[in-house]
């Protein structure tokens, strides 16, 4: 049956069976992990094609369908429609999307960030003129933003896709209809979330009548999603931006029992994907892909690794398999400097100019050089400050600290060595605590993202604007980091990363980059690595996982050190000298790599 056929067949009344929608899926059979915290993983090895996603159901449905002779955007769209079941706190249509692409020749950078409504302004989470609590804006109709990765992905797959659109909502419409085994990570997130509870429909969904959480393997089924992933596939992406899908979208944004906020159908409507200019650093034998901004990713990243590259280390990077002491400290005070500068320049270029016209004035090479002389034998603690990378039109605040959760990473080659790395996102754990049922009036459905909360809660500081502020139609600005890396001799592709974690996936991804290209490390033992993050003031080391020498030496340049949690979610594949692909999936999350 051609596509448009089969598109007519199933507009018509009667509901066909997914059988006759030219793709054949079988559910895998998958014993959920016991959560440890830390699981080890062994890294795969494979020859053609691999799939790293952050639940083993998703990376099964990118498997499926490159085996079916999809390439690695059909994969893409079918594993983040089966993310949007299966790991419903994390990321899904109800969010947005940074992708990478590269099809062999070029690299594209597509844009399926949330936008603030019409009704927005720099107000939005102000009250009595202060701030808002954190949570208090996060569980409310306020912090929504315009979902973004539909129209992201029908924008990649009319330009790069293989398969028919429908057939890679297969997977996710066949789990959501017979259900799949809830997993340990969804267990513990629902048991550790006060307010998805305060959802009636989300209560309802996901807990017992005494408040507890469905349990690890407990079948889920969710016809409200697979209603919603129906219409999608036969429709395209429409089905969700106009009609019963946006009018319910918008209908409990501004019904919020508590906090609504003013989207409006027409700013569902309105929502476009962007396609940018992707930024594409070299970095010694490596050209570094990134997403520009509203994505700060990119940039800091490379800044901290252009500072650490002006500084020669006096002594090893490893100490006993782990970073030590003198790169910690270099490392350290590189992401003290670059974050400075990220919290001083870095938003939704639609609204806000690069400094001296050109955000690839915060990599020049001179300006790294200023900034690298900076670091020292001891901290700088909490005093850095942003440097002055190129002419400003107008003098911006510094953006104060703020959280972010939630997320998934999605990294994907496939046989033709076509590669995505696609970080995607609903904010925090369960976004806005808002699940939509498309107006399908059926259990379940999908989860409003709370991205606004990524903008600066201030809007301006000592009467000086914070450049990622809220207005109308804008972007806030994110620390996703999706990654395709490249050999500058051959311009061959070597590897596709990316994690979530807030603002600390840029310590995730920068420090992973460099395990893997000087540590000697494959994508597993790279990802096994434990994690320093600091974003101007206190460090956190991972907690367990650091020597007490290493800390009593940080804590001697003058560091203020606190253990802590680093839940990253790192995936990476990369093509080794011999041709293969070895990918590795983070210990600490639920992920694994499949391929042939
Ligand atoms: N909302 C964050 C961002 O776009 C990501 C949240 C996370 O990874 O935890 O940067």
């Amino acid at each position: 049956m051609s596509s448009n056929l089969f598109r007519l067949a199933l507009s018509s009344a009667f509901v066909l069976p997914l059988s006759a929608w030219g793709f054949s899926y079988e559910a895998p059979a998958v014993t959920p992990e016991v959560g440890s915290g830390f699981e080890e993983k062994p890294g795969w090895e494979n020859e053609h094609f691999a799939v790293a996603a952050a639940n083993p159901l998703a990376t099964d449905a990118g498997f499926q369908v490159l085996k079916a002779g999809g390439n690695a955007i059909d994969a893409a769209i079918a594993v983040q429609m089966v993310l949007t079941l299966v790991e419903p706190q994390s990321s899904g249509i109800g969010g947005g999307a940074f992708l990478m692409h590269y099809d062999g020749a070029q690299v594209q950078a597509y844009d399926g960030r949330e936008t603030a409504p019409a009704g927005a302004d720099g107000n939005l989470f102000l009250e009595n003129g202060e701030p808002l609590p954190f949570m208090d804006a996060v569980a409310s109709g306020l912090s929504v933003g315009v979902p973004g990765v539909l129209r992201m992905l029908e924008a990649a797959h009319a330009e790069h896709g293989a398969l028919p659109w429908a057939e890679l909502f297969v997977p996710a419409i066949t789990l959501a209809e017979e259900g799949f085994p809830v997993s340990q990570r969804l267990h513990t997130s629902l048991a550790n979330d006060e307010a998805l509870r305060q959802d009636p429909m989300a209560q309802h969904f996901y807990y017992d009548e005494e408040g507890e959480p469905l349990a690890v393997g407990e079948m889920l089924r969710n016809p409200a999603l697979a209603a919603v992933l129906r219409q999608i596939a036969e429709q395209g992406s429409d089905a969700f931006y106009t009609g019963a899908v946006a009018n319910d979208i918008a209908m409990r944004v501004q019904h919020h029992p508590v906090r609504p906020g003013s989207m409006t159908t027409e700013d569902i409507s309105s929502y476009t994907a962007v396609e940018r200019e992707p930024l594409c650093t070299p970095w010694d034998q490596w050209e570094v892909c990134g997403f520009p901004p509203p994505s700060s990713g990119h940039l800091t990243v490379m800044q901290i690794l252009g500072m650490q590259e002006r500084q020669p280390l006096r002594e090893a990077p490893l100490d006993s398999g782990v970073p030590s002491a003198s790169w910690l400290h270099q490392f350290l005070e590189a992401s003290r400097l670059a974050f400075a500068d990220r919290g001083r320049y870095i938003a939704d270029p639609d609204f806000v100019a690069a400094p001296g016209g050109d955000w690839a004035s915060m990599l020049a090479p001179d300006y790294l050089d200023q900034r690298a002389q900076l670091i020292g034998e001891q901290s700088m603690g909490s005093s850095a400050e942003p440097g002055n990378p190129g002419e400003l039109g107008t003098a911006w605040a510094q953006h104060p600290d703020q959280p972010e959760y939630g997320t998934s990473h999605i990294s994907i080659i496939d046989e033709d060595g076509n590669a995505v790395a696609m970080t995607t996102s609903i904010e925090q754990a369960f976004g806005s605590r808002i699940l939509a049922d498309g107006g399908t009036n059926l259990a379940g459905g999908f989860l409003l993202n709370n991205e606004l909360t990524d903008f600066s809660f201030e809007p301006e500081i000592d009467g000086e604007p914070v450049a990622n502020r809220v207005e109308p139609g804008k972007r806030p600005r994110s620390s996703m980091s999706p990654t395709l890396v490249f050999d500058r001799d051959s311009g061959e592709l070597v590897a596709s990363l990316g994690s979530p974690g807030g603002a600390a996936i840029i310590h995730y991804t920068a420090s992973t980059l460099e395990a893997l290209r000087d540590w000697g490390l494959n994508a597993q033992e790279a990802l096994n690595l434990p994690h320093a993050v600091t974003l101007g003031g206190d460090v956190t080391l991972e907690e367990g996982r650091f020597s007490e020498a290493t800390i009593a030496a940080l804590r001697e340049r003058g560091h203020t050190v606190k253990e802590g949690e680093l839940t990253s979610g790192l995936q990476a594949i990369v093509r080794q000298s011999d041709g293969t692909l070895f990918g590795g999936a983070d210990p600490r999350r639920e992920g694994v790599v499949m391929g042939e």
